[in-house]
């Protein structure tokens, strides 16, 4: 596909960009461009554009203010030791994409499409990588249904855009551990539903157990099943796995309930080479609980792009609290955050073939 480039009229003065640079933040600072591909049924996807990043004008009645037919990927574009750019298994967003496309009945876009259009942001936004220690440029692909239509069924027009927005390290000193709350009212997903779709719906349903753990003075929630309400699923918006004293580690399966993490799948495979044994089975608050307090379980991991791997500190529920180790990062939680994030920087080798320069 052939990308037209439109000139930005008023780019960000370079002073501006850098001193937005030095402290960047998360999700709150853009940089000048984005991409936009149009797709209508019968045509396909076409007129493909990298160009100044601007509000979008869209019809009242875009189906996907009504019916939410709208799904996105969240990957990194990271500064290389040796000064050059490059993606983390960028084919595995493009396929993860388009397993949510099905799900949300939207159309797929092909994978090189996906990932040339990130490439084409990340080459016209080069000078939009933070200069701080740990940044990188996040970026932010995604599709919605754009006919003007309220009849009930899959929309027939589609908007796939880019932006980028570049990021701080996350954690500006060290990783902390996260204190996580039990959702006790409310669960993430259902079997049959959209669990494991990259679709904005799921985040909206998770606003307000979110806002009940910061309530109870956590930082993130954990949510449970929804038929038992007795196995641990994911985060908000990470993974988990757990570490025991034995040298296994295990983690819930991708029963349609759970987000496929790439940073999960990527941590499955340095836990094999480690020579650990990942199980990837069911596993329940109770047992969580009585295995930290039995010194069963060491550690406890959240992953996600975001935050690459964090410690789980400590789990809070109206029955009370259980801390996990020391609380703080545990020695596998560290070994691996620094394993990842020296493979996407190129500091360790990239054995896998995960690295994609640009
Ligand atoms: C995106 C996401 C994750 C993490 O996926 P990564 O590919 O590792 O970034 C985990 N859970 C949910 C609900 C997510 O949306």
């Amino acid at each position: 596909m052939e990308f037209k480039t439109l000139p930005h009229p008023s780019p960000t003065a370079a002073d501006a960009r850098d001193a937005a640079l030095a402290d960047p933040g998360f999700g709150t600072l853009f940089s000048d461009h984005m991409v936009v591909i149009d797709y209508v049924e019968g045509k396909g996807w076409h007129n493909a554009t990298v160009g100044p990043r601007k509000a979008l004008s869209l019809d009242p009645a875009s189906s996907v203010l009504h019916y939410a037919q709208e799904i996105f990927e969240g990957m990194k574009a990271y500064r290389q030791e040796d000064g050059g750019l490059a993606l983390f298994r960028p084919e595995e967003n493009a396929r993860r994409f388009n397993d949510s496309a099905d799900r949300m009945a939207m159309p797929r876009i092909p994978e090189d499409v996906f990932i040339e259009a990130v490439r084409q942001l990340v080459a016209v936004d080069r000078d939009w990588f933070p200069s701080v220690d740990g940044g990188s440029l996040y970026l932010r692909p995604f599709m919605f249904a754009s006919e003007a239509f309220l009849g009930v069924r899959p929309a027939k027009e589609y908007k796939f855009i880019v932006i980028a927005s570049p990021a701080g390290n996350y954690f500006k000193s060290g990783v902390p551990a996260v204190k996580i709350w039990v959702a006790q009212d409310y669960v993430r997903a259902v079997k049959g539903g959209t669990g494991a779709a990259k679709t904005g719906g799921n985040y909206a349903a998770s606003l307000v157990p979110q806002a009940e753990a910061i309530k109870k003075g956590c930082d993130q929630v954990v949510f449970l099943d929804a038929v038992e309400r007795k196995w641990i699923e994911e985060l908000g918006g990470m993974n988990l796995f757990f570490v025991m004293e034995d040298g296994t580690v295990i983690t819930p399966p991708l029963t349609g309930t759970i987000l496929p993490g790439i940073t999960r799948n990527s941590l499955i495979q340095l836990l094999r080479e480690e020579g650990l044994s990942v199980r990837e089975e069911l596993y329940s608050i109770d047992q969580w609980k009585a295995d930290v307090e039995s010194g069963k379980l060491l550690e406890t991991m959240a992953c996600g792009t975001a935050a690459v791997v964090t410690p789980v500190g400590t789990v809070a529920s109206p029955d009370g609290e259980f801390t996990i180790g020391s609380g703080g990062p545990g020695q596998l939680t560290s070994k691996l955050r620094e394993r990842l994030v020296g493979i996407q920087r190129g500091i360790v080798d990239d054995s896998h073939g995960w690295v994609m320069r640009l």
